[in-house]
């Protein structure tokens, strides 16, 4: 394989002629090595490493960078000079319509991923199916394989310009897509057409591709293929666009790198301290252990640095766990004569009652055990019955809003 620069494949210290997945894996060697996080003297490279990647990585960029160097990945960068020099010769803005073709279609597909695989990275296949052009005829549906003649309708430009009168002297114009041609700019009309596919053009074609989701991607996060989506001699191939989708998982709800989980206390734990067991996404066993002398209270938030999921593109950066609690109270009448007593004596005694002194004449009351909408309801009844009497006073209602007098 013959390559007219190496500069790239030798930072990644692979050869030319390595697969994506050889690139990949050097790549991900290299970045562990040169990450400024844990190598903050290795300069720039990091920066190279990460740049040579980006291109080699990439199925078209790679494509550029092999047949023209460095100078072929930058943006702007056209293939074939010789198109530039033909569009001194009459052609114009056609000739420079068919230098910058439109990209085709891309094909866009979710991917559902649980929360376990985000947190461990994945490797996995899809298949996509979508038109490729036929290779007798490079797509072109011509017998000889070559570009069809230009439509005569539209002259090759593919569109035409429709004038209609409205009357008064007024006219429309507008563009609209050659017919003749569908807005290709060619015709098939007159020529003989490709054996292989009939003059269509494209085959139906169904492709496996490897995804490898990295450790820490997020939600939405989109993984590109380039040039795998739908080709047409008209159009540069289309990517392929995976959106990740991440499930719901039972215990960890996700916020960026952080992971937030409800755990309920006993109130023996809240006070005299917890120990948790989490089966952790990456199938560790974690014990949590609660600080010495804590105190937990309904609602309280504890949180623990890098138990969180690891942040994407930093191998070795993760975000926190945070865990919101519940305290679960003894039920009614737990509390013997004896337990009280002890209770009494351990917990501190600070009742809420205020300061002021009675005069000894108070009078007594047992609070019940209430629902407090229930309470509500009633008093809503009562008005009720309150209002319709009084309207039943004014002599039947009727329904009249108010009298000015
Ligand atoms: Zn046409
Ligand atoms: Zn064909």
């Amino acid at each position: 394989m013959s390559v007219k620069e190496t500069k790239l494949y030798d930072t990644l210290g692979v050869k030319p002629d390595a697969t994506s997945n050889q690139i990949r894996r050097a790549y991900k060697k290299l970045a562990l090595k040169y990450h400024p996080d844990r190598n903050p003297n290795s300069g720039d490279k990091f920066k190279e490493i990460r740049h040579a990647y980006e291109i080699l990585s990439n199925e078209e960029k790679r494509k550029m960078y092999n047949k023209h160097g460095e100078k072929g990945t930058e943006e702007g960068f056209q293939e074939g000079g010789q198109d530039i020099f033909s569009s001194f010769f009459g052609g114009g803005r056609t000739t420079t319509r068919e230098q910058k073709k439109q990209k085709g279609r891309d094909l866009v597909h979710s991917l559902n991923v649980t929360l376990d695989e985000l947190y461990r990275g994945k490797k996995t296949k899809i298949a996509v199916s979508r038109r490729v052009c036929c290779k007798q005829c490079n797509g072109y549906g011509t017998s000889d394989g070559k570009k069809p003649p230009v439509c005569s309708d539209c002259n090759g430009r593919g569109i035409k310009i429709v004038v209609q009168r409205l009357g008064m002297g007024m006219i429309q114009q507008y563009q609209t897509r050659c017919p003749t041609c569908g807005g290709t700019g060619k015709s098939l009309q007159n020529v003989e057409k490709c054996s292989e596919c009939n003059g269509q053009k494209t085959f139906p074609e169904r492709k496996v591709l490897e995804v490898f989701i990295d450790k820490g991607t997020l939600n939405g996060d989109k993984i590109t293929f380039a040039g795998e989506g739908e080709q047409s001699s008209e159009t540069t191939p289309g990517d392929v666009v995976l959106t990740i989708k991440e499930k719901p998982h039972p215990l960890f709800k996700r916020k960026g790198a952080d992971l937030i989980m409800n755990y309920t206390l006993s109130l023996y734990e809240a006070l005299c301290g917890y120990q948790i067991l989490i089966h952790h996404l990456d199938k560790r066993d974690v014990l949590i252990n609660s600080p010495t002398d804590d105190v937990v209270k309904p609602g309280d938030v504890r949180g623990l640095s890098d138990l969180g999921m690891p942040v994407k593109g930093r191998p070795f950066q993760y975000g926190r766990l945070f865990i919101v609690f519940e305290v679960e109270f003894p039920e009614k009448g737990f509390l013997n004569p004896d337990v009280q007593n002890l209770l009494k004596s351990a917990l501190p005694n600070e009742t809420k009652k205020n300061n002021e002194k009675g005069t000894g004449d108070e009078e007594n009351f047992t609070a019940e055990v209430m629902d407090i909408n229930t309470h509500k309801t009633t008093i809503k009844k009562m008005q009720e019955v309150y209002q319709s009497d009084s309207e039943n006073e004014r002599g039947g209602g009727g329904g009249v809003g108010c009298e000015q007098m």
